[in-house]
């Protein structure tokens, strides 16, 4: 029996459609391109259900309440398919699948999100490859967690983080290898789950919360993050230097420990794309513990901003609050 896999297009480059003033998405034409396309159709692959979304969007334009929908969708046919993918802009796809591993709890069958770069349509497009080995991996080799595929890797999607605006290699997994890589064979690059759930699957609430991020540098003045933090926010993402660093300005810390003493979740995440934050390495970082700041450990900005949005919206005490997004809990977290 052939596998039957869920496809849900929401927008992005895949499907998109030359036009006068550049590619833009047209409902029908994502769908009418696969039809004309007999790899598609081989013995090997499984058997798919295209649904476009409306309207189809630039990825750009995500929020929480489209993920929600999503999400939604994928429940209302969990029964009925073997797996699932997501088609998606690449712009804010780590935060899509970031937030997507979030809200499903106990998952048993496969999620992947994918798109391209050039839409499939196109002499050069890499969609044709992406979306391909996506069906045929979510058929033959599932995962049952929210991956993302794309240039011959599968990866944890909620490890994951857009490098490259226009190279073909625009995701890497800087601090979690690759799940599995599409070569001659389908090889296996980390260690898989392997128990299936026994739960029912559960789908948890995401919803818009008040949260900020400032990047640090050079002569930053405290002033501006006195003032962000002054407005009706719940969560500031601070990206430091290095391993968790930031400038021993006494008016800067006193700041962040009034905030953070106030209630205001303070997470310290690093500028670097590789490697975990250690807020005891140097003084610079041990003075962010000190003021009440929490460690994003290993996270990525994207798993960090999805995992305040999803621990927020579950109404926790502050103190669970804070344990919850110092555990691991999708596997986001080394
Ligand atoms: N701007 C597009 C989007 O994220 C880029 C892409 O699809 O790759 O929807």
């Amino acid at each position: 029996m052939k596998k039957r896999i869920y496809i849900a297009y929401t927008g992005g480059t895949i499907g998109m459609k030359p036009s006068q003033s550049g590619f833009v998405p047209v409902p029908g034409y994502l769908t009418e391109t696969i039809a004309n396309m007999p790899d598609f159709y081989h013995d090997d692959m499984p058997e798919f259900e295209i649904n476009e979304y409306m309207p189809l969007i630039d990825s750009a334009n995500v929020s929480p309440q489209i993920w929600h929908t999503i999400a939604l969708d994928i429940q209302s046919r969990y029964d009925d398919f073997d797996g699932f993918i997501v088609l998606h802009g690449t712009d804010t796809m780590s935060y899509t699948a970031s937030a997507l591993s979030f809200i499903f709890e106990h998952l048993s069958k496969p999620i992947i999100i994918t798109g391209s770069q050039i839409p499939l349509s196109q002499l050069r497009t890499d969609a044709r490859i992406n979306l391909l080995n996506a069906l045929y991996i979510a058929a033959h080799h599932p995962i049952n967690e929210v991956c993302l595929f794309f240039n011959n890797y599968l990866f944890r999607g909620n490890r994951t983080t857009k490098q490259y605006a226009d190279g073909f290699d625009a995701f890497v997994s800087p601090n979690y290898a690759p799940l599995l890589e599409a070569g001659i064979e389908i090889k296996k690059l980390s260690k898989l789950p392997v128990a299936v759930p026994t739960e029912e699957l559960v789908v948890r609430s995401i919803e818009v919360q008040s949260i900020a991020i400032l990047h640090l540098f050079p002569g930053l003045n405290w002033q501006v993050l006195d003032n962000l933090l002054k407005s009706p926010l719940k969560a500031l993402v601070l990206l430091t230097y290095g391993v968790g660093n930031a400038q021993q300005d006494k008016q800067l810390l006193d700041t962040l420990k009034r905030a953070s003493e106030r209630g205001i979740l303070i997470v310290n995440c690093s500028q670097c794309l590789k490697g975990a934050v250690n807020m005891q390495g140097y003084a610079t970082g041990h003075a962010l513990n000190e003021a009440g700041v929490i460690s994003g450990g290993d996270m990525t900005t994207e798993a960090v901003i999805a995992k305040l949005y999803y621990l927020l919206s579950q109404s926790l005490p502050h103190q669970e609050l804070i344990e919850f997004f110092q555990s691991d809990l999708r596997g986001e977290l080394g």
